[in-house]
């Protein structure tokens, strides 16, 4: 690949590009209008107005009201603080239900509060990557603070039935918040509709800059802070905004709205790559659900060798594809989320997604279409374990 060369980008689930239009509703708020939103004089006070209209715009992405919104610094941060909203208004509850198939952020969140004495159930999934939802049901105890399950996963693009799982936690009067930061732009989000307790959404996986999220809270819904500092966000989350990113995210909201009438196309791309390597590639296979899944994502094991070896390669073309989540890319271990839906380890390691978006174009599809074979079979003529060196 050129230097300065765009890349060929099929991994909008790790991050998007930030949109031009996100952009240039930025640039102000950092070249000219970059006061603190709490100070006195007007110079900082007058960024209250824009505050709210991106507070009115990402309500509006959820069928949510304005005030139902906290701004975070991402999902990760949302995650946390819903979670831990749920132990600290409740503290006589010392359970939370979750899922093996979680981010990080909701599983290491876990494992640490696990340390701290709570208790926690991790659901398992099934060979596709779905939850039995009678076991999440029994799975519910008086002691339960929260259930937290995410609607669309990361890797592999598995959707959980979140209406239902929202459904059964309001029959249990347990707490619920879901994940749902791989949604916008790919499904309608609807929170009236949805009921969940907590929602997380992180900026840029959707066209907007890093570092800047939202947490959900349903009203009426009690709530305690997990960054504690300033009065921002009418005391819901301590630190001075990060305007600028505020803004974006708010831009980027009415976008995704709109996003979604580019979903069949993304889909028909998605669709169009996994055949053309499932039928000219063989030894691969799909991981997770072929229909509950988001339009966008396509994860694919290839027998006989480690998914870094193809990275590598599809790097050098210029072509940018991950290995589950980014957060543990760069690592040999399995994707906990696969080894979850009884992948054995090494097609676990076998695995690469693919996540298209909105800026992909066919002749990107067909140019990894073209590259991806050889790629293949020189990895396989060198590697011990696959059946075409062994056949040499
Ligand atoms: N949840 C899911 C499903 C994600 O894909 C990610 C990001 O990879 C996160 C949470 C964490 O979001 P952030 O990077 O904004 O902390």
């Amino acid at each position: 690949m050129q230097p300065n060369q765009p890349p060929i980008y099929f991994d909008h689930n790790a991050t998007t590009r930030v949109a031009p239009e996100v952009l240039d509703a930025m640039l102000p708020f950092l070249r000219d209008s970059w006061g603190n939103p709490s100070s006195i004089y007007g110079f900082g006070r007058q960024l209250a107005k824009p505050l709210d209209a991106a507070r009115e715009k990402v309500a509006a992405l959820l069928n949510a009201e304005p005030r139902e919104i906290i701004f975070t610094s991402g999902g990760t941060e949302s995650i946390n603080t819903a979670i831990q909203s749920a132990l600290f208004t409740q503290p006589q509850k010392k359970h939370i239900v979750t899922t093996a198939v979680e981010h990080s952020a909701a599983l290491k969140f876990c494992a640490h509060l696990k340390k701290l004495g709570f208790d926690i159930t991790l659901l398992p999934v099934d060979s596709n990557g779905q939850l039995d939802l009678h076991l999440l049901e029994r799975s519910v105890r008086s002691d339960t603070a929260i259930v937290s399950a995410m609607w669309a996963n990361n890797e592999t693009g598995v959707l959980f039935p979140i209406q239902e799982i929202a459904a059964i936690c309001r029959s249990k009067h347990v707490l619920f918040h879901t994940d749902a930061v791989q949604v916008p732009g790919k499904l309608k989000i609807d929170a009236k509709e949805l009921g969940a307790d907590f929602l997380s959404l992180s900026a840029h996986k959707l066209y907007a800059p890093k570092g800047v999220g939202l947490l959900y809270v349903k009203r009426g819904v009690k709530y305690h802070p997990y960054v504690i500092g300033g009065g921002q966000e009418n005391g819901r989350r301590g630190g001075t905004e990060n305007v600028a990113g505020i803004i974006g995210f708010g831009r980027a909201a009415e976008l995704a709205m709109t996003h979604l009438s580019d979903v069949p196309r993304i889909r028909a791309l998605r669709d169009k790559l996994e055949r053309g390597i499932l039928n000219s590639i063989p030894g691969v296979v799909r991981n997770g659900s072929p229909d509950k899944r988001l339009p966008n994502t396509s994860n694919l094991s290839f027998e006989g060798i480690e998914a870094e070896g193809i990275l590598l390669l599809l790097d050098e073309q210029g072509i940018c594809a991950s290995s589950g989540s980014a957060c543990t890319s760069g690592s040999l271990d399995p994707s906990h989320v696969l080894l979850a839906m009884s992948c054995d380890p090494a097609r676990a390691r076998a695995s690469i997604r693919f996540s298209l978006g909105i800026y992909n174009t066919e002749a990107e599809v067909n140019f990894v279409l073209k590259q991806l074979p050889p790629i293949i079979a020189k990895l396989r003529s060198r590697s011990p374990t696959s059946k075409e060196s062994q056949a040499k």
